[in-house]
């Protein structure tokens, strides 16, 4: 069975729980760097960037993760978790993890529709997915060896830097989990390879 880590510092944690289970996957809260020994996969969840790039400093958890993205360990952000993946967040300096070759824009889908849920044709996945946007954030910029996965109005809402996956969107709020059926098989695919055997922090 495989064990997949989910960030549980702040945000969107209990539903991936459930969701993870129902896909016969062993889940685990990941709240120090002692938790992160022995997963194959690893999922940050939507809530706020900012806080959880505080608590992720203050649990010393930054460099860990970014060792194992390095050593090639799969992982999913979700809204929060995809601006914290990202090489390059708009009008900031530095990146968080700074792992996932895109460019992404925080809070970019206006004021007036904060929170909406629409459905998505996504070739790769299916048809019809339902994606629940809060807050959310949008990749701007793609690097060369990204698959741009979804578009909404126009803009990039979920895509793929090999091993890892970034939406902007909240896939655990709906009861529909093919997306996370996608990350589960990348998971499966990954502890297939020699590579994910070696994880070590
Ligand atoms: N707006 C939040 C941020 O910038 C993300 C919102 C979410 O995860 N639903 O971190």
């Amino acid at each position: 069975m495989v064990k997949i880590g989910v960030l549980a510092l702040q945000g969107a944690v209990r539903e991936h729980f459930q969701q993870l289970n129902m896909l016969g996957c062993d889940a685990v809260a990941v709240k120090t760097v002692e938790d992160l020994k022995g997963i194959h996969g690893l999922i940050l969840p939507g809530g706020e960037s900012t806080t959880m790039r505080k608590l992720l400093d203050r649990y010393c958890l930054l460099e860990p993760i970014q060792m194992l993205e390095k050593q090639g360990l799969p992982m999913f952000g979700t809204c929060a978790g995809l601006i914290l993946l990202a090489k390059e967040v708009v009008g900031y300096d530095e990146p968080h993890l700074g792992v996932m070759d895109v460019l992404v824009e925080r809070n970019s889908f206006g004021r007036q529709i904060d929170s909406f849920e629409v459905k998505l044709p996504i070739p790769e996945i299916g048809g019809d997915i339902p994606a629940v946007f809060i807050r959310a954030p949008h990749i701007v910029k793609v690097g060369e060896n990204v698959e741009v996965l979804a578009l909404h109005e126009d803009r990039i809402v979920l895509a793929r830097d090999r091993h890892l996956l970034g939406c902007s969107f909240h896939p655990e709020l709906t009861e529909d989990v093919r997306i996370l059926q996608y990350f589960v098989n990348m998971v499966h695919e990954s502890t297939k390879t020699s590579l994910a055997k070696l994880h070590t922090i």
